[in-house]
Parts: structure tokens; C-alpha cells; sequence
């Protein structure tokens, strides 16, 4: 997996509190850019897994590596396409 850094300006690592985060880095594996896949499934009123309330969705993934302690997160760029997932499964 590689990263290319799309925005500069480091920020404050949650780990290691050092100003050494290098925030949104679009990550790639080979030359394809690296997606969160996801499949939610609500429940039906017994608690049971609903196949009928099941929906699939996705998101490019972009990544805060911290340059001192190498502590790195991961963030969904997209993350309104996850809520309204959600919406729609429970709906
Ligand atoms: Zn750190």
C-alpha cells in the first residue's frame, strides 16, 4: 500500500501528542485507490439479522500517519454515505 499526501500541515498525534500528524493521505494498494467495502444488516424485532433490511455501500479510505511514534488512523471520506447506510437498513 502507498500514500500520496493531499493537504499539508501536520496536527497533534492522539498518541504520542507530538505536532508530528501528517493528516489525509490517500492511500493506494498497487495503483488502485483503497476503498472501505461494507455490508450493514439491521435486525429484525426478535434481534435476529434481517437479509431483507441489508445494505451494501462504500467509501475511499484516506489515513493520519503520525511522523514521530508511526501511529496511524483512518477516516472515511464519505462518511454520509455510511450514516444514510444505516438509515436505509433500519428504516
Ligand atoms: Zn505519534
Amino acid at each position: 500500500m502507498t500514500t500520496t499526501q493531499s493537504t499539508s500541515g501536520a496536527q497533534v498525534c492522539p498518541r504520542c501528542k507530538r505536532r508530528r500528524l501528517v493528516p489525509s493521505l490517500s492511500l493506494y494498494a498497487g495503483d488502485k485507490p483503497v476503498r472501505l467495502f461494507f455490508v450493514l444488516q439491521a435486525a429484525d424485532p426478535s434481534g435476529q439479522p434481517d437479509p431483507a433490511r441489508r445494505v451494501m455501500g462504500s467509501s475511499p479510505l484516506v489515513a493520519g500517519v503520525c511522523g514521530a511514534c508511526g501511529h496511524v488512523e483512518l477516516e472515511a471520506q464519505e462518511p454520509d454515505k455510511v450514516w444514510a447506510a444505516l438509515v436505509q437498513a433500519e428504516g
